[in-house]
């Protein structure tokens, strides 16, 4: 995604916030017990983090390479394992560069009759470059987190779905091409779900809300609740946070606003109309605002820890069996 924020709107956002109470700091107590007895089978975050490998271990998934479409048929496989209903999204996609690459949205669908839908996404793909980093700056990353970690919580949490379904009907969408941009053309980042949200895979479909995992698996994350996310889903967010803070993580989820960030989900609630939320690590110590690894050569295994995609996973398995 991109690291350039628009002032403009944080402006709104600042107007907005006063709505919700404030957005500093109302973090609830961690011991403060889950309200509702809705059960669902535990989110294995070994489980999950093994996912992040399995990625990891195809190499630098970037758009056109072999080690992106072996990753694709391993998604395939792997979601069928838990639904009959994963479709592959293709179309032949312009870049930024002219270069055209044969997009590949993975879409997984459980309890597809049912109306009442939640949308859960996260990239694939991997970036083709290490622009942040200070050597070897065009060779391709391993997009550990950026990447890996949200379609490993998915997967994750798609095997619980195959074991108990949910009461609501849950689609997985994995975007493609959501990292290949660059910031000097204007949405040249996030082609996918820019693709979806203007086709989606089902004529006339509609979600009530969306969740999108972006970097959700470095050691230590701080989790701030973004702008374009307050913006177009606040009772989203808070129910999220607020599932977070219940179920005790909520060291890894702060009630403070951030800048909005132009990732998927801006799409989604732009073009698709789909209030989506994005939980992203957030780093305001850092230059970029993303955590040092970003964009650069340290986003490898190195930085993922189970304890965050446990956080991440548990807390959003929860909300979704609670619906
Ligand atoms: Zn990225």
């Amino acid at each position: 995604m991109k690291k350039r924020i628009l002032f403009g709107l944080l402006l709104l956002l600042a107007v907005g916030a006063c709505k919700n109470e404030s957005s500093e700091t109302q973090e609830k107590a961690p011991e403060q017990p889950a309200k509702a007895a809705v059960t669902h089978p535990p989110f294995n975050a070994d489980s999950a983090y093994a996912w992040v490998q399995a990625q990891v271990n195809f190499g630098p998934r970037t758009p056109g390479s072999a080690a992106h479409a072996a990753c694709a048929d391993y998604l395939v496989k792997t979601l069928q394992r838990f639904t009959p209903e994963v479709q592959v999204q293709s179309a032949p996609i312009k870049a930024h560069d002219g270069k055209t690459f044969q997009l590949k949205n993975i879409i997984a669908s459980f309890n597809p009759d049912q109306k009442k839908r939640v949308v859960l996404a996260a990239h694939w793909d991997t970036r083709p470059r290490a622009d942040q980093d200070t050597e070897r700056t065009n060779q391709a990353i391993d997009g550990a987190n950026d990447g890996a970690s949200g379609v490993a919580v998915l997967l994750e949490m798609a095997r619980n779905f195959a074991i108990q379904a949910p009461g609501v009907g849950v689609d997985i969408v994995l975007f493609d091409l959501e990292d290949y941009g660059v910031s000097e053309v204007s949405d040249s980042y996030c082609l996918g779900s820019q693709y979806w949200a203007a086709n989606p895979h089902k004529a006339g479909y509609r979600a009530e809300y969306g969740i999108l995992y972006d970097m959700v698996g470095g050691k230590d994350a701080r989790f701030y609740m973004e702008g374009y996310s307050m913006y177009y889903a606040p009772h989203v967010m808070r129910k999220v946070w607020n599932a977070a803070h219940d179920l005790g993580f909520g060291s890894f989820f702060t009630f403070q606003q951030s800048s909005p960030i132009t990732d998927d989900h801006y799409y989604v609630n732009k073009i698709a109309r789909i209030p989506m939320i994005d939980i992203i690590e957030h780093d305001p110590t850092t230059p970029t605002g993303f955590g040092k690894y970003w964009h650069t050569h340290d986003d490898t295994m190195e930085v993922i820890d189970r304890a965050t995609l446990q956080a991440v996973g548990q807390s959003t398995l929860w909300v979704v069996y609670q619906e």
